[in-house]
């Protein structure tokens, strides 16, 4: 809502940004702007869990956020089993949690290889499942709480994370 200075409005001073992060499957979790993958593209996906595989028909991304993606080899590292999540989490946030996230510093690479701010009312979107997510074993779980940190207001799989 526009504040018109009027009172009994909240006083003037920066909103925050929002941001919505959720799994390419689940649409109706989209935020209104663009869509940022959060996952390393991989040639070979043999060895890749189900659930871990993109939806059957591409979905459409804008680009990537290679800020939040993770390594080549730790992505296929971790779904190929040679890793537990948690080794995955230990060497994913040692990159992430030190790189600043804020609005105007988030960066997202569009496919034709342009640069531009990750703006309000973007997606951030990633391949586990909701219960992954939920039970904290999902990169974009853990990303939410940085970007949250941040100053992000994040949506994630469709609520506001507090
Ligand atoms: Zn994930």
């Amino acid at each position: 809502m526009l504040n018109t200075g009027k009172p009994g409005l909240p006083p003037p001073g920066p909103s925050k940004k929002t941001i919505y992060i959720a799994r390419f499957h689940d649409t109706q979790y989209h935020g209104p702007g663009r869509k940022f993958s959060i996952v390393t593209e991989l040639d070979e996906v043999s060895f890749m869990p189900e659930w871990a595989k993109l939806p059957t028909t591409d979905p459409y991304i804008d680009g990537i956020v290679d800020a939040l993606t993770p390594d080549v080899q730790l992505w296929k590292n971790y779904l190929s089993g040679a890793i537990p999540w948690q080794s995955f989490r230990e060497k994913y946030s040692q990159v992430v949690s030190s790189t600043p996230l804020y609005h105007g510093t988030l960066m997202a690479r569009l496919t034709d290889g342009s640069e531009i701010i990750v703006d309000d009312g973007d997606t951030l979107l990633c391949v586990c499942t909701k219960a992954k997510a939920d039970d904290m074993r999902c990169h974009r779980a853990w990303a939410a709480y940085w970007l949250r940190g941040c100053n992000w207001r994040v949506m994630i799989d469709g609520r506001q994370l507090r």
